[in-house]
C-alpha cells in the first residue's frame, strides 16, 4: 500500500441568492423569487476540487443548503450536523 493523499481544495466560491420558501437557487442580481414573490437570501456556494494520488479525481459543488454534486455522480445531503445520505446517480 502506498501512501493515500487526498485533498479537496476549494477552487471557486460564488454568491447566489436562494429562496428558502422553494429552495430554489437564483443568480445573485435576482431580488424577488419568481415562483412566490418572496425575498430571496444571499448564501455562498463553493465549488472543490478532488485530488487523489493520480491527481485531480473529481470536482464537487456544494449548495448553500449543505447538498454536495460531485462530477462522479455522487449526491451527498447533509440531514443532520455530522450526517449525510449519499447516493451514487451513476447507478439505476
Ligand atoms: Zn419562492
Amino acid at each position: 500500500m502506498g501512501l493515500n493523499i487526498r485533498k479537496r481544495v476549494l477552487i471557486h466560491e460564488e454568491v447566489v441568492h436562494r429562496c428558502k420558501s422553494c429552495n430554489v437557487i437564483f443568480g445573485k442580481d435576482a431580488l424577488f423569487c419568481s415562483q412566490c414573490g418572496k425575498p430571496l437570501e444571499k448564501e455562498k456556494t463553493k465549488i472543490y476540487a478532488n485530488y487523489g494520488k493520480k491527481g485531480l479525481t473529481s470536482l464537487s459543488y456544494v449548495s448553500p443548503d449543505g447538498t454536495t454534486f460531485n462530477t462522479k455522480g455522487k449526491l451527498t445531503q447533509k440531514i443532520a450536523d455530522g450526517v449525510s445520505y449519499t447516493t451514487n446517480m451513476n447507478k439505476s
